[in-house]
């Protein structure tokens, strides 16, 4: 086997995202994107991802689309947005997964049990099969329980954000031994730093 074929056959890692109160203000459901807003500090944390060895792949629940108060369509809109927010600074999304259902909410074909609604794991385990990742070498970073729960269950290590409602489900973590975080962190930055100062690259 030739060096290259060694560095092909290797699996990549990831630091998965949440998207409302960790990379963009949590402002409930997003009727108008124009109201999608980046966090403070949010797009140099996504730049220093694209600098690490890390993808930067974004993970969201967006069961408004379930609940019939905007259509799928506007969640790409939304994405679009964000992308272009990042892009002013010279950051990017590798790739970007949201669900769109709700178990009970709605009508079909959104409203079902999936296996993709956090804290299902269903969005990492996509990801993991489309980008070839090692789930035990990616982070999940995101400011609710339900975050943290999904990285527990697909492998991946959880960093709770004290942003959104983190501060809030902050509370909520001693009841479930499932969802502890690995660190808690001030913001996306604060986080990005901890992960990446492990790995022995830190974002200087
Ligand atoms: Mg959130
Ligand atoms: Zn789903």
């Amino acid at each position: 086997m030739t060096g290259d074929t060694y560095v092909n056959n290797m699996k990549r890692k990831a630091i998965f995202l949440d998207r409302d109160g960790t990379v963009s203000r949590e402002i409930g459901y997003m009727t108008d994107i124009k109201r999608l807003q980046l966090l403070p500090r949010s797009a140099e944390a996504v730049g220093a991802i694209n600098r690490s060895g890390f993808l930067a792949i974004l993970a969201t629940n967006q069961s408004g689309v379930a609940r019939g108060l905007f259509p799928a369509r506007s969640v790409h809109l939304a994405h679009a947005r964000l992308r272009s927010l990042l892009a002013r600074k010279g950051a990017f999304l590798d790739s970007v997964y949201f669900c769109p259902h709700h178990p009970r909410e709605g009508r079909p074909p959104f409203r079902m049990h999936c296996q993709c609604r956090k804290p299902h794991p269903g969005m990492l385990l996509r990801a993991a099969r489309e980008h070839r990742l090692d789930l035990k070498e990616c982070y999940m970073v995101g400011d609710s329980v339900k975050d943290m729960e999904m990285a527990r269950r697909a492998g991946a290590t959880p960093v709770m954000v004290l942003t959104g409602y983190g501060r809030g489900e902050r509370e909520r973590l001693a009841e479930s031994r499932n969802s502890r975080p690995a660190q808690i962190a001030g913001d996306l930055m604060e986080a990005i730093t901890w992960i990446l100062s492990r790995h022995g690259n830190p974002e200087r």
